[in-house]
Order: structure tokens, then sequence, then C-alpha cells
């Protein structure tokens, strides 16, 4: 390790991976991005005869690496779909020849590491062909997959090439394998098991000698300072607002800007680097950014003359700059596309480098139908986006403990794993929002009574053949609009179209009487309790999402109203923001320009995504 890599002693759980390496145990390493996850194959692959084959998901990491080992003199390879004829020839050959070569006759140009794309093993007959010679000969000590997660659907970066990799097994079953991943909640692990025919893991030590060996570094970043903040109901305030808390904590300090889509990306850069008048400089990354213009932003980036990479999550796998000081999620929609471990992974490229650093999460619980409509009826995509529901929603719970439930969902395995010491990992962080928030900000309320309402007024409309987006039942609930639905198009009355008139106090006991930002609050959070759940309907141009009564409702519209008042029933609680917007202190750096944005104010009563112009 010292001779070759030049690295004096192993970090976070390094040492017991190598050895369980070189034992020839199957075994799944969850470390952190730039934890050194690399080292654990690269190590012994030196040590152990024949070849050890890593198979990667990006050739910008593969190139990385084999720079890296070649540089300290490592026979390593690569073979992608556009490696030329030739050297993809005398690879082969070399291969070829190491396999029908005496066991164990080390041979000074063997490979010693050969990389390859998914890709490879999935469609190409030769690859695998010569590895089956490999493995005859006895020499493939090893399969390597990196970012395992990759393999799972629920996971945050699913490529389909990554399922087929269960061919590996099934053709060179005593061939051990080594999954790496940086982010691997449970039912991700036992996915991964499942797909590379793993067997289950058992637990670190007493696993027995055929058994998977689980290893886990913590996860848990104390430099990482997690907020969600609320997000202003027009894109022009929120530009408004990022480019104030960018200026206001982080006037100097490089960060990133993650948005749903390429043209978001782009207009949010361009918005940003106006309304600053310059003082932000701003980068735009995306798929559709041309390679040469990704490394001029890259560098820029790293030489400061960029400050802010706004991006789409293409800007992801192959960062590596440590001084990242911020990182803001423009919209909950984002992290919920790739559920919470990909909201993880985004925000985790900030403070690399140990020192503190800054997550931003702009959430509005309006946002939460758009993103369904994208998840659609996919039963996965619609638990992911409860998890990050759930997240953005609590203003309770700290996030680190948050986070830790997550990753550790209904096994204790990575429990252990989020902090150094097990006994800590539920103390709470003590920095994040929720650990900061001065009380009198939230209020955290018993809302049965109006859950109960709402749901009663919900099944008055489906009873008529009505129904109703989020923000429908939001409106409607209040009073909104004189109080009347329309139906058709669903349910018994599918062709006629009439307005019906709720007659509230009969169905519901009266209208609900909460604000719209408190309204929308509830909602959202009755739908990551399943008290309701979304109801997709496409038609031939889009998917349109509707409330339903969910598989919980019946626990509480079993009761009448009064059982409910009188604190029967199931109870509801929920949090509303109450003082949402984080005002600092320091006066306002923006110019504005537009007339109708001057200070923004809080409007204490209204909640957060109001904002009152000064008298
Ligand atoms: P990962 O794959 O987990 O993201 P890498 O294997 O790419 O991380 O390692 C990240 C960096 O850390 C590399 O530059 C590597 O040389 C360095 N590194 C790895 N292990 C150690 C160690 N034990 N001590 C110091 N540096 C290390
Ligand atoms: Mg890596």
């Amino acid at each position: 390790m010292k001779k070759v890599f030049n690295i004096a002693d192993f970090r976070l759980c390094q040492k017991g991976v190598c050895n369980a390496n070189m034992d020839g145990r199957d075994i799944v390493c969850v470390m952190p991005t730039g934890g050194g996850k690399s080292l654990t194959y690269q190590l012994p692959a030196l040590l152990t005869p024949g070849c050890t084959l890593v198979i990667s998901p990006l050739i910008s990491l593969m190139t990385d690496q084999i720079l890296h080992l070649r540089e300290s003199g490592v026979e390593a390879v690569m073979l992608t779909g556009g490696t030329p004829r030739p050297l993809l020839n005398e690879i082969q050959q070399r291969l070829t020849s190491m396999a029908s070569s005496q066991v164990h006759r080390h041979q000074g140009r063997d490979i010693k590491l050969c990389y390859v794309t998914p890709e490879k093993i999935a469609k190409s007959k030769t690859f695998m062909s010569l590895l089956r010679k490999l493995v005859e000969g006895g020499k493939l000590a090893r399969i390597v997959i990196d970012e395992a997660h990759c393999a799972s659907q629920m996971g945050h970066d699913f490529r389909p090439d990554y399922r087929k990799l269960s061919i590996l097994r099934q053709f060179f079953p005593h061939v051990p394998i080594l999954a790496l991943s940086a982010t691997c909640p449970p039912r991700v692990l036992q996915d991964i098991l499942k797909i590379l025919k793993m067997k289950p893991v058992v637990d670190g030590k007493a696993a027995p000698p055929d058994g998977t060996v689980y290893f886990s570094a913590p996860l848990y970043r104390k430099n990482l300072h997690y907020t969600v903040l609320p997000k202003p109901s027009s894109a022009k305030e929120l530009i408004m607002t990022m480019s104030d808390y960018i200026l206001q904590n982080h006037r100097n300090d490089s960060g990133i800007i993650y948005c749903l889509a390429k043209k978001d990306a782009e207009s949010v850069a361009e918005s940003i680097q106006m309304v600053s008048n310059g003082r932000i400089k701003t980068g735009v990354y995306h798929a559709n950014v041309e390679d040469g213009q990704k490394e001029r932003l890259h560098m820029q980036w790293r030489e400061g003359k960029v400050q802010v990479v706004c991006a789409t999550i293409a800007f992801g796998l192959g960062i590596d700059k440590g001084d990242v000081r911020f990182v803001l999620h423009h919209t909950v929609l984002l992290a919920t596309q790739k559920s919470l471990d990909g909201y993880y992974q985004e925000s985790g490229r900030a403070g690399r480098d140990g020192q503190d650093a800054d997550c931003v999460l702009y959430y509005r619980p309006q946002d939460a139908t758009r993103q369904a409509s994208i998840t659609c009826s996919d039963q996965d995509g619609v638990m992911k986006l409860h998890d990050i529901l759930r997240f953005a929603q609590d203003m309770q719970e700290c996030r680190k403990i948050l986070f830790a439930k997550y990753f550790s969902a209904s096994s204790d395995l990575s429990m252990a794993s989020w902090t150094t010491n097990e006994s800590d990992a539920m103390d709470r962080c003590g920095h994040c929002d929720n650990c900061t928030r001065p009380p009198a900000n939230v209020e955290h309320k018993d809302v049965t009574v109006e859950a109960w309402q709402i749901l009663k007024i919900l099944e008055a409309v489906e009873g008529n053949g009505g129904r109703l987006t989020i923000a429908g039942l939001s409106d409607l609930a209040r009073g909104l609009g004189g109080g009347s639905f329309e139906t058709g198009g669903n349910g018994k009355r599918r062709n006629a179209k009439e307005k019906i008139q709720i007659d509230y106090d009969s169905v519901a006991g009266g209208k609900v009487r909460l604000s719209k930002d408190d309204m929308e609050s509830l909602i959202v959070q009755m739908l990551v309790l399943r008290y309701l759940e979304e109801a997709f309907s496409s038609t031939a141009y889009t998917v349109n999402v509707y409330v339903a009564p969910g598989n919980q409702a019946l626990r509480l519209t079993r009761f009448i109203r009064e059982d409910i008042v009188n604190g029967g029933g199931p109870r509801i609680q929920c949090s509303f923001r109450r003082h949402g917007r984080k005002v600092k202190s320091k006066k306002t750096t923006i110019d504005r320009q537009s007339p109708d944005i001057l200070d923004l104010q809080e409007d204490p009563t209204s909640g957060p995504s109001r904002i009152r112009k000064p008298a």
C-alpha cells in the first residue's frame, strides 16, 4: 500500500474489506464517495494471482483510475464499446495468454486489473468466453462491481445493463464478488444481492464462511448542515431568494444548484447571474452541454471563475472538488425523481474537504403533485416520492436521524454504520434546521378533525362522480370557488358534466378552517400517511394526478364527527411553518430592479409562500 499507492494508513473499513477480499469472500462494501473504495480491491488485486475484473458505469471514472494505476506502475487496462480494434485485440491476446499460462506463474506484464463497462458483460460474447478461459485457467481473481446500486431500480441511478450482471455468478459461481456503493439503503442492498446472486448478508462478524460479508463506513457527515426552506410560489421570487442566500452566506464560495430539467438549469443560471448584477458567476451543466464545454466548465469552476454550477443530476459521478460550500436544490421534484438517497448523494457533493457546508432544499407541498405525474403510476416511484416528502415535511425530527432511519429502514444493518459510534446513532445532530429552529417558528398541531373533514368532502365528491387534484381538494375543502365541483369523466355520471354544490355542514360539519399553505401541507401529510393516495389518469398527452381516499382512510371515516372531536380514532399531527422564511438580519444585498419585488418581508400569518409588499 505504501510502496505502490503511497498511502500510509487504512481508512474507514478499508482494512477489513481488504482482509475479507484476501480471504476470497463475497463482500458488499458501502463507503461514502471519496472514502477510498478503490483501494479495497486494487491492493488485494496486486497481492492475488490473476486478474481482477472491475465493472464500472462511467468511462470517465475508469479513465481516471487507469491513469492513476499506470502512474503507480500497475498493469491496468480498460475495455469499452469504444476501444479501438487493434487495442482490443492486443488486450484480448494478453488475457488469453494469461489464461493459458501456468497457474501461479507471475509474469511481468500480467494484467492485474481489467475495467469494463457493464455492456461488455451484457453484450459481448467474445468477452464472456475470454472470461471463461480466465476462470478455467484459475486466473480470474475477483469480480468487482463498482457503483453497485446501479443494478437496482430502487436505487437512485438505475442502469439496465447492470441488471444483466447476474450472468456473472451464473457462469462463474466460484469467483468471489465485491459490490461497492456509496449509498445503499436496505431495500437496495437486498435487491443488489438478489440481482448479483450473492448470498444474503448475515452480519459483519457472524457471516458463515460462504456468506456475504457486509461492511459499511459512517454515512453521516457532521460538516453538512441540512435545511429545508419554504419555496416561494413564483419562479422570480425563488431566484431572488437563492441569490440572496448565496450573497449573504456564501459570497465567495463555490456551490451547486440542482435543477429538475435542462431548461431550468439554463434559466436559473441566467437569472441568478442577472439579479445579482453579475456578482454571482454561474455556469450550466446538463446532458446536452457538449463535452468540450463541460470540461471548460469543470476547469472554470475549479479555478473559481465560475462560482455556481446550475445543473441537472447529470452533474454527479466524478466531481472531485473538495471545497463545495453549498448545494441548493431548486425543487424537491428532482430529489424525488431519484428518491431520498438521490438527495443524499447530490447534497453530499458539498464539503468533501471536511469543512462546513450547507445543503438547502427548497420545498413547497404543491410541487408534490407535479412530481407524482412524473413518477406516474409506478409503485416504486410513489414510494420514493413519499420518502422525500416525509423528509421535506418533517419539521421536528433531526435531519441526521431522518436519514439514519431511511437508510436503515426495516433492518438494523446500516443503523450502526450511520455513525462511527453506535450509541450516538439516534442523538440529534444539533445543527440542522429542525435542531435549531426557534420553537415559535413552527406549530405542531392535532389536525384529526380537519383530516376527517377533508376525507368526508372527498367522499362526497367521488360519490357524485367528481374528482379532485390536490389544489382542487384544497380549495374546495376551504370553501373557495363557491364551494362547488364539477362531475363527469369519472364514476357514475361519466357523461353528464354538472356543477354540484357541497353542503359543508351536512357533509363535514363545516368548511375546513386552514390557510392555503397549511391545507396543502396537511394534504401532503395525509398522502404520506396513506389517508389519501394519488390516483393517476392518463390521456393521450398527459398524466393527471388526482387524490383519492387511501388505504388508511376508513380508520378515520368510520367515526362520526363527534367522536373525532372528542379525541376518538387515530390522531393525526401536522407541523406548520409560522415564520417560514429565514430572514437574516443582514441587509438585503440585491438591487431589486423589478418594482413588484421590493423587500422580501414575511407575513407571519399567511405562511411561507406569500410575500407582502411594504405599504
Ligand atoms: P471512492 O471510490 O470511495 O469514492 P476513491 O477510491 O476514488 O474513493 O478514493 C478517493 C481518494 O482517496 C483517492 O484520491 C485515494 O487515493 C484516496 N485514498 C484512498 N484511501 C486512502 C487512505 N487510506 N489514506 C489516504 N488517502 C486515501
Ligand atoms: Mg469510486
